[in-house]
């Protein structure tokens, strides 16, 4: 097994809750001790050790012992074949190959029918462009890519079919309806006092909250402590809205220009090639430009690891108007119409002048698991905003 599977199943296993009904499917293998006795039985009598008339009787007492087990046998195989439920035999069957977990999310096959889920697909095929190799299925070594493997629907739609138990209240529901199950309706799931908003912390299942509502003391609190909580509690800064602001704030600004852009894949020509990205040179605000970007800050081997991100750099290729003049610039990359997944709003500013013309490695704003997602393709799509004050 190469590293790759190997690390992507171990990524994986502790989220696994389905690996020993797979492994428990094969049926059990005929053991030594059987196959001795039924060879013994067929072996001729030689004549140095003719049988006796005890002995034969002996043998037949054997043969029949023999018999008897192996009808016990047959019928403890067929048992567990039936007391074991469908849903968890079909589990087994329907699993992703890497992570050996049921996915809730869509499903790949190879060529030769091996399922992957989302996540692990989109993981083996980031590992391959690190790697610069192919990617190849787990199981049969078969080439895989987007072009080459297809959802399978049928057993997307089965598994949304199984049951599963919910996390609070472990009763069983269907997968396609646990998640609003969940949501909105187990008794258990963890609630949030209806006074949380003025400051209260009580949080509990569900069936408890109309018992607490009626003694909880917030409601009768004196305006000037809400008022108080309040105060505290709109000056946690929320990062996001933050960035949003700031956003909108530029938006106003009198030079915006934005391109869409492609990151594509190049290696550096050191001894040991470093993997970076790179895209074609842009026009903004009458100056060439382009973007880099590598990832995990060129780490030895980032297809060994398991998180991953990517982080990019806005270099100034032509020389500036005003060579003694600071040029500040905003900047922000964002998903554009091309682009995969999404990426959070973050304006970073820098001034560009004749003797600074690259900014450093930013971190770009998005899920993990999304970087995979960008990884596995071929380029990189995304738009790029520039705002001049
Ligand atoms: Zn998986
Ligand atoms: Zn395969
Ligand atoms: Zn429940
Ligand atoms: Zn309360």
């Amino acid at each position: 097994m190469s590293c790759q599977t190997a690390q992507s199943t171990q990524l994986n296993l502790n989220t696994s809750s389905t690996s020993s009904i797979s492994l428990s499917q094969q049926p059990s293998p005929v053991s030594s001790l059987d196959f001795n006795m039924s060879s013994e039985i067929s072996n001729p009598p030689t004549s140095s050790s003719l049988s006796s008339p005890d002995e034969t009787q002996y043998k037949k007492v054997k043969l029949e012992n023999f018999e008897e087990n192996e009808t016990k046998k047959l019928k403890s195989t067929h048992n567990s074949y039936t007391t074991k439920k469908l849903e968890d035999r079909i589990g087994g069957i329907l699993c992703c190959t890497v992570c050996l977990d049921l996915p809730f999310a869509s499903i790949y096959q190879c060529s030769n029918g091996h399922l992957m889920c989302a996540d692990c697909f989109a993981h083996l095929l980031a590992d391959a462009r690190l790697k610069e190799e192919l990617a190849t299925c787990p199981n049969c070594r078969c080439e895989i890519s987007k072009q080459l493997c297809c959802r399978n629907l049928a057993v997307e739609k089965t598994l949304s079919e199984l049951p599963a138990s919910c996390l609070y209240c472990e009763s069983m529901y269907a997968r396609n309806i646990l998640d609003f199950h969940q949501k909105e309706e187990c008794l258990e799931r963890p609630t949030k006092c209806a006074y949380s908003q003025i400051g209260c912390n009580w949080e509990g299942p569900y069936h408890e909250l109309d018992s607490h509502c009626h003694e909880c003391v917030h409601p009768n609190k004196p305006g000037k402590e809400i008022i108080d909580f309040l105060k505290d509690k709109t000056s946690e800064t929320n990062d996001d809205q933050l960035a949003l602001n700031q956003l909108v704030n530029f938006l106003s600004f009198e030079k915006i220009c934005f391109n869409d852009l492609q990151f594509k894949q190049y290696k550096t020509d050191e001894i040991t090639p470093k993997l970076y990205f790179e895209t074609n040179r842009f026009t903004a605000f009458n100056n060439h430009w382009v973007l880099k970007a590598r990832v995990n800050d060129n780490q030895k081997n980032p297809n060994l690891t398991v998180n991953r991100y990517i982080s990019f750099q806005l270099i100034l290729k032509s020389k500036p108007n005003n060579p003694q003049a600071n040029m500040p610039i905003s900047f922000c990359i964002l998903k554009g119409p091309m682009g995969e997944v999404q990426i959070n709003p973050k304006v970073n500013t820098f001034e560009f002048n004749q003797n600074k013309t690259e900014t450093d490695f930013l971190k770009l704003n998005i899920k993990a698991s999304d970087c995979n997602k960008l990884l596995a393709s071929k380029t990189i799509n995304f738009r790029f905003f520039m705002f001049q004050p």
